[in-house]
């Protein structure tokens, strides 16, 4: 599709932490690529502690606040950052709304993430097209959809549970943590649930996810709400190669040095080194880092590993002078370059779903380490349905030992079923790009979908 010149202006709303910015920032990247205008929607503190102008490219920046303009020191629960963000963050959102409502750019539509239900209300209140853009896997979504209509009574007791649409029957290790233990997490459970209380106002439902991998949980789910799959949102080069320049997500909410990572990288062979990372909000045990670390030296690959700075005390003493010639620690990474890098032979992973989505499309194997949320679910997925990793087992504890660490990482690197995984893992990339190059079913969507907010002018 040509590019436009008077243009229909949306304005893209994630959840402001790394999980749902990159897809979002990445989506609306696709959506200018088509001729749109975005606005993208970050925080007052991730602007101010980012740096960030007033544009990322052809993207342009805007900000509301979360009521933690001066940053939010997580601390256990997420309780009062998300009750803050609920608090202040509607309203916010919609004096940005307005202001542009009198401007020459008026806003023609909203893209929200659901965790955050209120943007929705903001934008009907205002009469905009709203589209829901979700997350998770759609395996994930539809499992929280039938909690939220009590399909699915939790806490979960018995199992196996069989969900229409779900190509596997799933015990409890399986199923999202805020189904198992809702009392658990009470905060995340109420934001979870909140994203279906009034999905019945949203025009269009966006999941991160290609219809190849999902098949059956996306036929099912479309039958009870207008459904498109726009996935998956990494960056073009990797994929359809149609987008300029486009080799990066474009904001990372930590200090980066990329070049650490891609030049250690470049100095080892071809599949030798485990990747490993547990995403932008890991807080892993002291126990658990310390099996981790010795895992990962009793393996013998070359490893690099993401330790953010939060999780560095926690690395045991004289780790890393001797793991000097085979291990690199950095405090973040630019996970999709180094997934992309082809000395990775393996990522040892929490499952969270870009992380997941990411290793799909870049045909890399993984060892799952799942911690809460969707990652068991995920984890469920890659090893059983898409056959491209292995889950590291927990002992009676809840810990990941060293000798099952090794073991496993072992099995995805070298061993027969290792080289099964390779090929399914290249199988799922090819169909990654696929479905997002001209004419596949995301590309075709997406192209619905931007017809739409087009004659929403
Ligand atoms: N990520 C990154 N560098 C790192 C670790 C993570 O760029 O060192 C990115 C990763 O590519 C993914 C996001 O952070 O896009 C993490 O999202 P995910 O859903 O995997 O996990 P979460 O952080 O939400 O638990």
């Amino acid at each position: 599709m040509g590019k436009m010149v008077n243009r229909s202006h949306v304005l893209v709303v994630p959840l402001p932490g790394a999980g749902h910015i990159n897809p979002m920032l990445q989506f609306s990247r696709r959506l200018v690529s088509k001729g749109l205008k975005v606005t993208f929607v970050i925080t007052e503190f991730i602007s101010k502690s980012r740096q960030l102008g007033s544009s990322i490219g052809s993207i342009q920046l805007d900000t509301i606040s979360d009521g933690y303009d001066d940053g939010f020191n997580q601390t256990g629960s997420w309780e009062p950052y998300l009750s803050s963000l609920h608090d202040v963050g509607p309203k916010t959102l919609s004096d940005l709304i307005k202001r542009y409502q009198t401007s020459s750019s008026p806003i023609h539509a909203v893209i929200y993430e659901p965790f955050l239900a209120w943007a929705l209300d903001v934008a009907k209140d205002f009469g905009l097209f709203a589209a829901a853009f979700f997350t998770h896997a759609c395996a994930v979504d539809y499992i929280f959809y039938s909690v939220y209509h009590e399909v699915l009574k939790v806490p979960v007791s018995s199992t196996p549970v069989l969900i229409e649409g779900l190509p596997l029957l799933l015990e409890l290790q399986d199923l999202p943590t805020f189904v198992v233990l809702p009392d658990s997490y009470p905060a995340n459970v109420k934001m979870t649930m909140s994203q279906f209380a009034n999905m019945d106002k949203a025009d269009l439902i966006l999941i991160n996810t290609y219809y190849k991998l999902e098949c059956e949980v996306v036929d099912r789910m479309s039958k009870v709400c207008p459904l498109l799959t726009i996935g998956p949102t990494i960056p073009s080069i990797y994929l359809d190669k149609s987008i300029e320049d486009d080799d990066d997500y474009g904001i990372s909410l930590s200090e980066i040095d990329a070049s650490l990572s891609i030049n250690w990288l470049s100095t080892k062979p071809t599949a030798s080194v485990v990747y490993v990372s547990f995403g932008s909000c890991a807080t892993l045990s002291s126990k658990q880092m310390e099996e981790i670390a010795w895992g990962l030296k009793r393996s013998n690959f070359h490893f690099l590993w993401v330790v953010m700075d939060s999780e560095k005390g926690k690395i045991p003493e004289g780790f890393v002078e001797e793991v000097e010639n085979k291990g690199l620690l950095v405090n973040w990474s630019p996970q999709v370059k180094v997934l992309a890098n082809e000395a990775v032979g393996c990522f040892l992973t929490h499952c969270g779903w870009n992380s997941t989505i990411e290793a799909l499309s870049l045909g890399v194997p993984m060892v799952t380490m799942p911690g809460w949320s969707d990652q068991q679910t995920n984890s469920k997925l890659v090893e059983d349905a898409w056959k491209v990793g292995v889950r590291a087992k927990v002992d009676e504890h809840g810990i990941v030992k060293r000798e099952e660490i090794a073991l496993c990482i072992k099995e995805v690197m070298e061993g027969d079923r290792g080289r099964e995984m390779k090929m399914n893992s290249k199988k799922w990339k090819e169909l990654a790009i696929e479905a997002t190059s001209e004419g596949g079913t995301s590309d075709t969507n997406i192209n619905e979908l931007v017809a739409m907010l087009r004659s929403t002018k």
